[in-house]
């Protein structure tokens, strides 16, 4: 007889882990007790050593798909004698170590019970279990526990608590266990918000749908609205309504083969969409279910069904693929309780299909695809948040990092583990604002983590900065592109100084320009900027990144060259005003941004002048050269400063135009001329420097044509080359940048 108590850490709590742990023990025979101990489940077990050793291997071995086991320790005790294994109840959170689990898909027993006639919970929207269903947005504080979820004022029925108390039960400490008789209920009210007496909510929500309405559904995370895909009028009222005008929406398919009817999937797309992550995934479109759902576009947003609500839904629609896009006005933050949905919903959604469960975290669907064989996340959202990434090193003390501006996300640090935010959006509005700092509050408290500085960036003007300066706390600021860069180093573990490769829109620089097409050396604690692209002026500021043709007429004015089918197409007082902008350097700040460079190359040729929405005319320009042969690239120079000189191509593509070239030539150049210039800037810096690792990061490299080639390119040039899979390479990722930044600084200090 031996007595063992083993500690083990990770995500253990909220996925199932104890009662797994039961089981294991009673089948082993061994007595002894385990409870959850701030973010570890502690164990004590007592038995025969072979049955122990058994016991532990197992324990890792068979552990509950959800649960990540990052350390197992186990220590000798003197043998007590206990009889039978019990579960414990937990002790208070002094947590140093706590994890939260992210939101869960409808587990695949679930989803049977849901459809079984026979089951208690037949047909009832909200059946969950410790391997599904809500819980960052559900939770309001920590521990994790009933009474500190949106659960909290459902009491359990009687046969709801014999489960959650019955440690062999899949339900054991589930804490938002419910069923028919105890938990949420579904209500339907009318557009102007009025109970509409039916019977059956969800049938009749759907056959609004299936007849062409447009129906506001709250969701998990927070509101989606709903409308037929396959009904080309409705899709079309929404954008109208929603004042969407080209975005698109993303589709919710019955299952695989629903989407496959429309998608070419691969089988790592498949994998994605079937994972209990559930994100939205980008596919290639085959055929055109509706027009407006993705108007211009080569893609398609897929998911699959991720809430018993969902699947009920799409069986009630006659299983019509369903648009599912964030129940919101043009670009605020989504509704998240009832009174908001009203609200803001109200003149879009002529029904609202609400519940009573409240959601406490805001929680966009996440949006991923597969580049070069992997994932490419887009929006790290639902279902990753708030699981860690890991640091390739410690920090010596917890730290709070708030992002940037756009696609805001904070992140919280404590020793390796970083646990990134979901998805707050724009913090230009209050909304999104309110929700990242109510958020970053509730983090705060979930980890128990109180940190001892704040990591922000440059721009003194983003709100998150104006954010961190407000704490009071120690400040360390993190310059943008230095961010991105050590995001996708600290995601890929790497310790020594490399080649950043950042190409983005915009960024505050260190000099007090506006860059974005960097190639930065340095590692966590700092850099240098080796080479940029050449800066032009960016005619009215913003306002180019929305105008395209502005950039065109900057890059044409510095490279002194004349384009005829431009001129023939933009009204000539346009230009004369914002070349005189140009000259007179009135409201036009200096930028060496990749992101402008590809608008201005997408105006000249004629693929998009005006955009409706960020990166669509750089994404365009991609689709166009996609599946094109390489033709070759334009010249550029690479002066001895590190400046990339971009005029002799803007020249020659100017020439391509004006010598009639099919623009999808023209835009095949222009990526291969990126290309090149990225792998002869990386070839003399290391030249220069012995580095031979570089990473890809920033916005442009959500482009998946270029990211294949420069990854294809780079690699045969004998460099190691590094992109993003776990966090997005666009701005939702600084926050992890600045988290490791801090942490590195904090170690010189320490
Ligand atoms: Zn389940
Ligand atoms: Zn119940
Ligand atoms: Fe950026």
């Amino acid at each position: 007889m031996e007595r063992r108590a083993i500690t083990v850490t990770g995500i253990v709590q909220g996925v199932g882990f104890r009662p797994f742990v039961f089981g294991l023990a009673t089948r082993l025979r061994l007595a002894g007790f385990a409870r959850n101990d701030g973010g570890h489940v502690i164990i004590e077990v007592e038995g025969g050593g072979e049955a122990l050793d058994q016991f532990t291997s197992a324990l890792n071995r068979d552990a509950p798909g959800l649960a990540r086991i990052d350390a197992i320790s186990s220590q000798s005790l003197p043998v007590a004698g206990t009889c039978g294994f019990r579960i414990e109840k937990s002790a208070a959170a002094h947590a140093k170590d706590v994890f939260i689990s992210p939101d869960v898909a409808t587990c695949a027993d679930c989803l049977r019970e849901l459809f079984d006639p026979a089951d208690r919970r037949y047909r009832y929207p909200f059946i969950n279990c410790t391997n599904c269903g809500p819980r960052l947005t559900i939770v309001t504080g920590a521990p994790y526990d009933r009474e500190r979820t949106t659960m909290a004022s459902f009491t359990m029925c009687d046969a709801c608590r014999a489960e959650y108390e019955n440690p062999a039960d899949r339900r054991f400490h589930a804490q938002p266990i419910a069923c028919r008789r105890c938990g949420p209920q579904l209500r339907l009210l009318n557009e102007d918000g009025q109970l509409l007496g039916a019977d059956d909510s969800l049938r009749d929500f759907a056959s609004a749908i299936v007849q062409g309405q447009i129906g506001a559904l709250k969701g998990l995370g927070g509101f989606h609205l709903v409308c037929d895909a396959t009904n080309e009028n409705a899709v079309r009222r929404l954008r109208a309504r929603k004042h969407r005008e080209e975005k698109p929406f993303a589709v919710m398919f019955r299952d695989v083969a629903a989407a496959r009817a429309h998608c070419a999937l691969s089988e790592s797309e498949e994998q994605l969409l079937r994972s209990p992550v559930a994100p939205i995934v980008l596919l290639h479109k085959t055929s055109d279910i509706s027009n407006s759902i993705a108007p211009g576009n080569q893609h398609l947003g897929a998911m699959l069904p991720y809430t018993p609500l969902h699947h009920l839904l799409i069986e009630a629609a006659e299983q019509r693929p369903l648009i599912m896009t964030s129940g919101n006005r043009s670009d605020e933050p989504i509704a998240r309780d009832n009174g908001e949905a009203l609200e803001q919903l109200r003149g879009i959604a002529d029904v609202f299909l609400l519940h009573d469960r409240p959601i406490n975290v805001r929680c966009d669907d996440s949006v991923t695809r597969i580049v070069a064989g992997r994932e490419l996340p887009i929006r790290r959202s639902r279902g990753y948040a708030p699981q860690p990434v890991q640091l390739p090193f410690a920090s010596p003390a917890p730290i709070l990092a708030v992002g940037g501006q756009l696609k805001g996300t904070f992140a919280f640090a404590r020793r390796q583990h970083t646990f990134l935010s979901h998805h707050l959006g724009d913090l230009d509005h209050h909304q999104a604002f309110v929700a990242f700092e109510r958020d970053i509050a509730l983090y705060r408290e979930l980890f128990q983590i109180e940190p001892a500085c704040v990591a922000h960036d440059l721009h003194p003007d983003y709100a998150s900065t104006r954010f961190a300066e407000s704490t009071g706390l120690p400040l360390i600021a993190a310059q943008h592109h230095h961010a991105h860069m050590t995001s996708c180093m600290a995601e890929n573990g790497l310790t020594e100084p490399t080649i950043g490769v950042t190409f983005d829109g915009l960024g505050h620089g260190t000099d007090g320009t506006v860059w974005g097409g960097e190639f930065l050396i340095g590692d966590y604690a700092g850099f240098t900027r080796a080479a940029h692209l050449r800066c032009v002026g960016m005619p009215g500021g913003d306002q180019a990144t929305r105008e395209p043709w502005r950039m065109a007429v900057a890059h044409l004015r510095d490279a002194d060259a004349e384009c005829r089918s431009f001129n023939s197409r933009v009204p000539a007082h346009d230009i004369r005003l914002v070349r005189q902008m140009l000259e007179r350097s009135f409201n036009t700040p200096m930028t060496s941004s990749a992101g402008r460079l590809f608008d201005a190359v997408a105006s000249l040729a004629g693929v998009r002048d005006r955009v409706s929405y960020e990166g669509q005319a750089a994404m365009e320009l991609e689709w166009l050269a996609t599946g094109v042969d390489d033709a070759g690239a334009y010249p550029f120079a690479l002066e001895a400063d590190g400046t990339v000189d971009t005029r002799p191509m803007i020249k020659a593509v100017v020439s391509d135009i004006d010598r009639d070239v099919d623009n999808r030539i023209i835009a095949r150049r222009f990526h291969s001329t990126v290309v090149e210039i990225i792998a002869s800037v990386c070839g003399r810096i290391r030249q220069d420097t012995g580095i031979k690792s570089a990473v890809l990061s920033g916005g442009v490299f959500m482009n998946a044509l270029l990211t294949t080639e420069v990854l294809t390119r780079l690699a045969a040039d004998g460099f190691r080359v590094y992109r993003h899979r776990l966090v997005p390479p666009n701005d939702a990722g600084l926050s992890l940048g600045q988290a490791a930044i801090a942490a590195a600084r904090l170690c010189l200090v320490a």
